[in-house]
């Protein structure tokens, strides 16, 4: 069993955690949040206050913070993981950030001498709790090889995308297609309801001919041809469209750096935006319909 030091035990990192003491590790948790340290403790785990206490026993460090700023940081302050941790320290972070980020923070591991993924995952709160996340990693064989014991007790599907930062490539270039896709398929029903076709109707056809996606058969944006999806519970996330758009908004600032065209992708994140700013934030995110809808009557 390891010594694992883990920082920022919010709604993803304190479930995260508490499974890494439920399968036997000692873990040393840092939050700014006393309810969340106080959480910890009752899972089982050593709440602490400093990186300086987290980092200097830990043979492995997780970090599951809110953005690229926050990571480089934690990591790269003066009084951060890198000044603390021991040579040798494996490290994981899982929030999820800014390609460019990841690898700057990669590249400060590896010059101090530290073995370093970026895992970011998908799953939500749910997948969470019930240790059943999606990882997607970027690193060295090595560090992979040497990340996935931890990553398996707090995730079920772990894959290696290839080198640093394409765990946050692969995070954002999935985000970006679902985005586009869901809002396609939100498009297609407020069309069809336009057009006097029953929303059963559409599904039929649609799930089994050419337009068939995983936003229409497996989180269908219309109440009834699929009861488990959000829409049927008045669009509860789920998967809430701030975090959609923080998803997007990575996707559109990545095409920036890199040159890529996504027209499509700037769409998604401007609708989005207008969505988020008309106070549904903390709606589902395939709770756009209702937007597109109101869009087509303005
Ligand atoms: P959260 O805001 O609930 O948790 C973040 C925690 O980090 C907070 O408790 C905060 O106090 C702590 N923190 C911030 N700065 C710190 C510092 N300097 N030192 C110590 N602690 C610090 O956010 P979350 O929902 O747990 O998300 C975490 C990451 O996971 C984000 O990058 C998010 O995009 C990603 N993510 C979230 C979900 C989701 O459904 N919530 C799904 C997939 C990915």
């Amino acid at each position: 069993m390891a010594r694992i030091g883990f920082v920022g035990l919010g709604n993803m990192g304190g479930p995260m955690a508490a499974n890494l003491v439920k399968a036997g590790h000692e873990v040393k948790g840092l939050d700014l949040s006393d309810e969340a340290r106080a959480r910890l403790a009752e899972a089982g785990g050593t709440p602490v206050t400093s990186i300086a206490e987290m980092a200097a026993d830990a043979e492995v460090i997780v970090t599951m913070l809110p953005a690229g700023a926050h990571v480089r940081k934690v990591y790269g302050d003066e009084d951060g993981i890198f000044a603390h941790a021991k040579a040798g320290t494996l490290l994981i972070d899982s929030s999820t950030i800014d390609v460019d980020s990841a690898r700057a923070v990669a590249e400060g591991a590896r010059a101090a001498g530290m073995a370093m993924v970026d895992a970011p995952v998908s799953g939500g709160v749910g997948g969470a709790t019930a240790g059943t996340l999606t990882f997607m990693v970027g690193g060295p064989d090595e560090a992979f090889e040497a990340a996935r014991p931890y990553l398996d007790v707090m995730g079920k599907t772990i894959v290696h995308a290839g080198g640093p930062g394409n765990g946050q490539a692969a995070k954002i270039c999935n985000n970006m297609l679902l985005g586009i896709s869901m809002i396609g398929v939100c498009e297609a029903f407020v069309l069809a309801e336009r057009l006097g076709l029953d929303h059963q109707k559409l599904y039929d056809i649609s799930s089994t001919a050419s337009g068939q996606c995983w936003s229409l058969t497996s989180y269908c944006p219309v109440p009834g041809p699929l009861p488990a999806s959000p829409a049927n519970r008045d669009y509860q996330p789920g998967f809430a469209a701030a975090m959609m758009l923080k998803d997007l908004k990575l996707a559109q600032e990545a095409a920036s750096t890199s040159g890529a065209s996504t027209p499509l992708g700037a769409e998604a994140a401007a609708l989005y935006n207008m969505f988020c700013n008309a106070g549904e934030g903390g709606t589902d995110f395939s709770g756009i319909i209702r937007f597109l809808r109101g869009a087509q009557e303005g």
